[in-house]
């Protein structure tokens, strides 16, 4: 019989919903330091998902809803090489489709919104994709925050999209805390310091990937620990 895990009752869940003590919410002036702090040592963040225009970005970004972006990257090249544009993949429907992405979570649900998605590009917006969030979300597979992703990135607009990493910071800081995700967007987009507000979300899903991570956030290297509220930092390695 297999042995549970346990968590240690001494140390707290980093960013989970027990965690022991919620964060104070910065001040403006604090919160805007600490993206200031991030952008600062990253001058030049870029999605990690692999992409060659608006059209595959979109299936990258639909891909990796509740996957990695590794994962979406090992898939994707040879995905866009059959089909790489919105006529195409309609072609190719959700049975071609599949086969090339199968190692992603959740892909029978992705290969029928993607060929879907991309059959109603073809039919409503002349095989281009919208800058348009209303058109955005009327598309299969495309919600809010896939919807923020595309705009940002491929039309350059001052989106903030919320994902685990960007919701989890925001509480766990208190840089922009909110029960929802809308309510974590809509205080970030408040508080980011106009300037810095196109590539925020990028700081924060980095920071958010590789060092505030969820279970145990590696504070001892973070370059905004100077302004984060958080009160359980581990301070030195498996600390
Ligand atoms: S100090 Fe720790 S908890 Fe605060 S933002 Fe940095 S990594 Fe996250």
């Amino acid at each position: 019989m297999p042995i549970p895990r346990v968590r240690n009752p001494t140390r707290p869940l980093h960013g989970s919903a027990a965690a022991p003590r919620r964060a104070r919410m910065m001040a403006a002036p604090q919160a805007a330091s600490f993206i200031r702090a991030l952008a600062e040592a990253n001058p030049a963040p870029e999605t990690e998902l692999l992409y060659a225009d608006p059209f595959t970005l979109l299936v990258a970004v639909v891909l990796s809803a509740q996957a990695t972006d590794a994962s979406v990257n090992r898939a994707t090249p040879a995905l866009f090489a059959a089909a790489p544009t919105p006529e195409a993949m309609a072609t190719l429907g959700a049975e071609g489709i599949g086969p090339f992405i199968r190692r992603i979570g959740l892909w029978q649900g992705k290969a029928r919104n993607v060929a879907a998605l991309s059959r109603l590009l073809v039919e409503r917006h002349a095989g281009q994709v919208p800058a348009d969030r209303a058109a955005l979300e009327a598309l299969p597979g495309v919600g809010r925050k896939t919807a923020n992703v595309v705009l940002n990135v491929a039309f350059g607009e001052e989106a903030m999209a919320v994902d685990t990493h960007i919701f989890r910071i925001g509480n766990r800081t208190g840089l922009a805390p909110g029960r929802t995700v809308r309510e974590v967007e809509d205080r970030l987009v408040a508080r980011c310091p106009p300037e810095l507000l196109r590539q925020a979300h990028h700081w924060l899903i980095l920071h958010g990937r590789y060092v505030c991570k969820a279970r145990a956030p590696e504070c001892w290297r973070c370059p905004a620990i100077g302004y984060c509220n958080y009160r359980d930092k581990v301070l030195t390695p498996g600390g």
